[in-house]
């Protein structure tokens, strides 16, 4: 079928007649839900296709078979406006439904089953040899009749209990595995909060849970108005940083705000490196908890320049050493450059490679996660910095496509701020000279 005909639907979907009885509306409902697993199972063929078709062409051109099809899942994230790691995942999946599991592409390309629930088919049975796989596979999904009805958690239950009766020592190996993935993560919340989360093995967890929870239950009846659950978050704050959770920790991060909103109460918010954005009275408070040299240091490195909002370095005078320049491009660029994509900065690249002339400035840095800069230097793939007021990055991947990445808004961007005074700019001046 012709792109062109598949870009015709779209136009087809907004334009449908609303002026239906009610028992269209739930045939329509149904449908479009059909539609949306059966263009999931499009999808699919369509990425195991193209993963198959660029490891051949990597092949012939004599790409390592180590290397060949590193590739794939950025140029997948790309095109479906996903983060890489979830494209990749979402390759995977393809490839299982492509390959290894007939009856569960069937199903999710006739809208018996949805995207989720042929993830979930193809997670728990991804432990497996290709041979259980299969026969889960088609004890699961080859009568349409046997997951009808099923809620996802009963059918996650259905494929453990077939995967476990089939080899019982590969699930018992997978669980082991996934015990040497113990890890510590932090993300944002709402309302200036944070998740901080642990993944640990189930024992371990339930432990530092009773621990926590132990703590927290001496404190009852002991006239403490705090929360049980607070209680036990302050004291976990209290086991992992050693001081008391009501104590000021000092903020050792990048904190980037106007000298409007520092000095003179500009209500413009300010940015945290690796949260996001502050409200410009808590971040003016958490100056304030610091010495006025502290300060100083900060905004030395973390100015953005009134007029354009564009990130000032402030020691641009001077040549700029890579360690200041990294820092400006981790402040610049807050996350990986890579549209979609979320992760932490771990690498500080060449937009245009050191080796085709790509100058060690702040235009030609870009700021990527480790699995974006190796997609990137895969065959074929180039990368500009493109003029123009905001730091913008053009990148033409191998089938041609372009995708740009324009650096996140900073604090003190034009049309934001509500004053400028040069008074206040002078007074900001001192600040940094007295540091
Ligand atoms: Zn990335």
């Amino acid at each position: 079928m012709p792109t062109a005909v598949l870009a015709s639907w779209m136009k087809a979907l907004a334009d449908l007649d609303r002026n239906i009885s009610d028992a269209e509306r739930i045939d329509q409902l149904r449908l479009l839900e059909d539609l949306k697993s059966g263009a999931a199972a499009a999808q699919a063929r369509i990425a195991a296709d193209f993963d198959a078709s660029r490891r051949a062409d990597q092949a012939a051109r004599g790409v390592p078979t180590s290397q060949q099809g590193k590739d794939v899942g950025a140029q997948v994230a790309l095109a479906r406006r996903e983060s890489p790691h979830r494209a990749s995942r979402l390759l995977g999946m393809a490839k299982a439904l492509a390959h290894e599991m007939p009856h569960t592409m069937a199903a999710l390309s006739g809208g018996r089953l949805n995207e989720w629930r042929a993830t979930l088919l193809v997670r728990e049975t991804a432990c497996l040899q290709v041979e259980d796989r299969r026969s889960v596979d088609a004890a699961l999904c080859r009568d349409p009749a046997t997951l009808d009805g099923l809620g996802n958690a009963k059918l996650v239950a259905e494929v453990k209990k077939l995967a476990y009766r089939l080899d019982a020592e590969s699930v018992v190996r997978r669980a082991r595995r996934a015990e040497t993935e113990w890890r510590v993560t932090c993300r944002p919340a709402p309302d200036t909060m944070a998740y901080l989360t642990a993944l640990l093995p189930a024992r371990q967890a339930i432990s530092v849970y009773a621990a926590l929870a132990g703590v927290a239950d001496t404190h009852t009846g002991t006239g403490d108005r705090r929360s049980r659950g607070q209680l036990m978050a302050d004291t976990l704050v209290e086991r992992a940083t050693g001081r008391a959770a009501a104590d000021q920790v000092p903020i050792e991060v990048g904190l980037v705000m106007t000298d409007r909103t520092l000095l003179a109460g500009d209500d413009e918010p300010a940015l945290l490196h690796g949260y996001g954005t502050v409200p410009a009275d808590l971040g003016r408070d958490w100056v304030d908890s610091t010495d006025r040299a502290g300060i100083a240091a900060w905004l030395r490195r973390l100015y953005t320049h009134p007029g354009s909002g564009a990130l000032v370095a402030m020691d641009s005078r001077r040549r700029l050493l890579p360690r200041s320049l990294r820092r400006y491009v981790d402040t610049r660029d807050q996350s990986c450059r890579t549209p979609w994509c979320d992760a932490p900065i771990r690498h500080r690249d060449h937009v245009m490679a050191h080796e085709d002339g790509g100058p060690t400035t702040a235009a030609n840095s870009q700021g990527l996660c480790e699995a974006c800069n190796y997609a990137k230097q895969a065959l074929g793939w180039t990368a500009r910095p493109r003029p123009g007021p905001t730091h913008t990055v053009e990148t033409v991947t191998p089938t041609g496509h372009r995708y740009a990445s324009t650096a996140p808004r900073l604090p003190g961007t034009p049309g934001t701020a509500s004053q400028d005074s040069s008074a206040l700019a002078r007074h900001f001046a001192d600040i940094i000279r007295a540091a």
